[in-house]
């Protein structure tokens, strides 16, 4: 899957580990933040620190956890 848009528990504090959840368009990534309760967290901030919370910008060739 050529995965351009994903979701990354990087940016909320639902999974207390690096989930990454690709998608095929920015509408599917946005029906699951409106159909899952991921909006319902709190932001994390500060990001935290550590080889599994570096910013991806391209997930395609990475070996990633999804749920
Ligand atoms: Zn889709």
């Amino acid at each position: 899957m050529n995965a351009i848009y994903w979701y990354d528990s990087l940016h909320d504090t639902k999974y207390e580990k690096r989930i990454i959840r690709p998608f095929c368009s920015p509408a599917c990534a946005n029906r699951y933040r409106e159909t899952s309760d991921v909006n319902d967290y709190p932001q994390r901030r500060p990001l935290p620190k550590g080889p599994e919370w570096q910013i991806i910008t391209d997930i395609n060739g990475l070996d990633y956890e999804t749920d």
